[in-house]
This record gives C-alpha cells, structure tokens and sequence, in this order.
C-alpha cells in the first residue's frame, strides 16, 4: 500500500523517536512492571496521543491510517508505551464522539496533551465477553448517580484519574437499561467522592501498565457527568469497540514486526557447524510464513483504518484485522523464540517479552471467539 509523502515522514519520525527513546526503556518497564510517565510525557509533547483527535482540543486533526502508522512504531520499541498511547486514542475518540462541548473542553486537552490518563471501565470478575452482563449500578439520586460495583483488569488503573464507566441505570432494559458516565478518581481514598483502586493486577505480559481492579461503593457522580444519553451505554462501548479492534490490531502488528527483525538479525548472526543458521531451510521457512502473515495483517488494518477515514461502516474490517493480527503475532513471536533456540526462552532475549505480549491481544478488546461470532453473524445476514 502507498502511503503518502506526510505518512511516510511521520513513520520515520516515529521510528526514530521509538528506536532512541522507548526501546532502551522498554526491558525495565517490563522488569520493574512501573507505568513509563517519562516516555507517556514524550508521546503527548510529541503530539502522538492526540495524532487524530480535534485542533481545537489541542489534537492533530490527522487521519486514523497515520496514526496507527506511528502505533505500529511505538508498538515495535515496547508494548506497553503502544498500549498507553492507543488507551489515548480510544478515550480520546470515545469523548469526542458522546461528550458534552463542556464535557470535551474539560477532558481532552489534558488528555491529549498527556496530563491526565482515561480509563474504559466495562469489564467486571463476572461479565467479560457478556457485556450485558454488567452488574454495576447507577442509581439516580436528585441530581447525583450512585454508583456501586467493580470492574476487573483496569488498563492503567492505578495511573489513570478518570474513567469512562459502564453501569446499569435500569434493571428491567436489557441492553438499553445501560449507561455511560464520567467518573473522577476519588482524592481522599473515600469511595463515595470517586474509584477507588481494588488491587494491581500482577500480569505476564503488557507489564507496567498499572492494570487494576477498581470499585465504586456509594459513588456519587453529577448527572452532568453522563456521557452520550442515559440508555446508550452499551451501544456507546460497542462503537469503542470496533475503533480499539483496528489499535489492538496495530499493537499486534508492532509487536509481530519487531518479533520478525529480531529473528532475522538472529538468524544471520548465530553460527551452527561455521554457518549462520539462516542458511537451514527450516529457518528460512519460518521467517518467510512471517513476512507474509505480517504483510497481510498489516493490508487489513490500513483497510480497516481508510474505511473509517472514509465514513464507511467498518465493523467487520476491524473484527477481521483484530482476529487475523492477533493471532499472526501469537505464531510469529511463538516462532521467533524458536529461531532464537535457548536463548529465545531468557529474559534477555527480546523476544521473549515480545511472546508474552502478544498473547493479550487475542483476548482483549472482544476474544478472538468472540471476533469470529462477530465476523460469522456478518457473513449469515448479508447471505
Ligand atoms: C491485561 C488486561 C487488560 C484489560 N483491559 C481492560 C480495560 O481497560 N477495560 C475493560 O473494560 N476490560 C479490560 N480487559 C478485559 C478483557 O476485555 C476481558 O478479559 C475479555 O473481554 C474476556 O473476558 P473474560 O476475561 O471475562 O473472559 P470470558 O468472557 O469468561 O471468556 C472465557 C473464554 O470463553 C470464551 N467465550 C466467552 N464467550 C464466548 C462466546 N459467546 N462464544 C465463544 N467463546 C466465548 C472466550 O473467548 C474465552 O476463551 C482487560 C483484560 C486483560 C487481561
């Protein structure tokens, strides 16, 4: 695929910045499992928290293929800054669509600009998949919420001070009976003036997020702080979905990328019987299955990515790059290990990071079961 001539000069930007800045950083944020503020400073005076959202907050106003051009680069230099950087791009987004004007003017600049972090608050210890399933509540109170439940597996819980929250405002409505609210971090530790943290959660990959369980006990929230309109929670997080599967996706993608340098450059320098193990067909062959699936991943999330610049519905593009990209960087990083031997299996070799990763996105933003439901119910109603 072209890119354009501004594309191109924002991946080399990109990449250079991830290649001085980010990569020589991304083994301690993995070892000492601590959030990257220095490096999450850097992504906002840079201007790649905010590449796509609105001038007038202080974004870019770019379109969604250019920045998932630059994810795809800080992705490559360390996971977890990827990760921090498309929280941003979806919260940014998410706000841009349902807030309020007074809401966005509250929330954006600071966001973009990477003063303050927002968390997406669905999931719950007992509804992951099932969204409907949600159990938190809101209930009205004058002109207050209040709101009481716990959601599970927060990215960047501990670090972040606002959440976008999804809560059942009405028991009887099903899907409709769901809503979505703007809710501050509590200062004082006292649950009813905000979230409060439940517990880190210790992960195997994606480490230094500050993943967190939160809760909310007698929360009271303004009314103001609805996001969208009461009842359209679970359509607002559903649209929040598909744009995360094309960044999920680029995340994948980053992650498969660097896993196929690193096996090259390994492949090239080992020496086995006086030759470098990249003369073994056995090897080749993995490193050719990886070039390929990489290629074809990225091909479907810059499809994905120019259908939602174009206004056109990009639900099954998204689902398709999620699953496809996903499960390419769970083979590619599974097979780089292998080409890397021993060594692959240390914590000093990159690859190893990169293959605990890259099982995550498989399973979040949707499962790839879930992706699958998602792209078959697509193929049965158009047939
Ligand atoms: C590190 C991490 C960070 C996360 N960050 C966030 C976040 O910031 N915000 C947030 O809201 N959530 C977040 N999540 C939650 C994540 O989206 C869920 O874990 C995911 O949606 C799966 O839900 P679950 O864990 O409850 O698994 P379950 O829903 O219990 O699924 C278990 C298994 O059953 C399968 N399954 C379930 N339903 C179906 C079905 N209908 N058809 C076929 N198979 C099915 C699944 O594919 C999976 O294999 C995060 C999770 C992790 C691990």
């Amino acid at each position: 695929m072209k890119l354009s001539d501004e594309q191109t000069a924002v991946r080399e930007m990109v990449r250079k910045f991830a290649q001085t800045e980010i990569e020589p950083r991304a083994a301690a944020i993995d070892r000492d499992d601590e959030f990257p503020w220095d490096v999450y400073a850097q992504l906002g005076d840079l201007g790649l928290l905010g590449l796509s959202a609105p001038e007038e907050h202080g974004g870019g106003g770019g379109d969604n293929l250019t920045h998932v051009i630059a994810l795809e680069e800080v992705a490559k230099a360390s996971g977890t800054a990827g990760n921090a950087m498309l929280l941003a791009k979806l919260q940014t987004d998410f706000l841009t669509r349902c807030a309020t004007p007074e809401q966005a003017s509250t929330y954006l600049p600071d966001m973009i600009a990477g003063r303050r972090i927002c968390l997406i608050c669905v999931t719950e210890p007992g509804a992951g998949s099932d969204v409907q399933g949600v159990r938190t509540t809101a209930v009205r109170d004058g002109d207050h919420f209040v709101l009481d439940g716990t959601k599970a597996f927060m990215t960047c819980g501990t670090v972040g001070d606002v959440a976008v929250v999804l809560a059942r405002t009405d028991p009887t409505a099903g899907s409709r009976g769901m809503t979505t609210f703007l809710v501050e971090k509590s200062r004082d530790g006292d649950p009813r003036n905000g979230f409060v943290i439940d517990h880190k959660d210790d992960l195997m990959g994606l480490r230094g997020l500050g993943t967190a369980g939160i809760a909310f006990a007698g929360t009271r929230v303004p009314a103001a702080n609805v996001l969208g309109v009461v009842g359209d929670g679970f359509k607002n997080v559903m649209k929040s979905f598909d744009n995360g599967r094309i960044y999920i996706a680029t995340l994948a993608l980053g992650l498969a990328q660097r896993a196929f340098e690193e096996s090259v450059a390994y492949a090239r320098d080992r020496r086995v019987r006086d030759a470098p193990i990249a003369d073994f067909q056995g090897v080749q062959f993995m490193l050719s299955d990886m070039s390929v699936e990489i290629e074809a991943a990225r091909l479907l999330i810059h499809r994905a990515a120019e259908l939602k610049d174009a206004g056109a519905d990009f639900t099954l593009a998204a689902a398709h790059a999620k699953l496809y990209a996903s499960d390419v960087a769970q083979r590619v990083t599974t097979n780089a290990v292998q080409v890397h031997g021993g060594f692959g299996y240390t914590k000093e070799a990159v690859v190893e990071r990169l293959y605990r990763d890259a099982k995550l996105t498989q399973i979040y933003e949707g499962t790839n079961q879930v992706q699958r439901v998602i792209i078959a119910r697509h193929i049965l109603k158009a047939s």
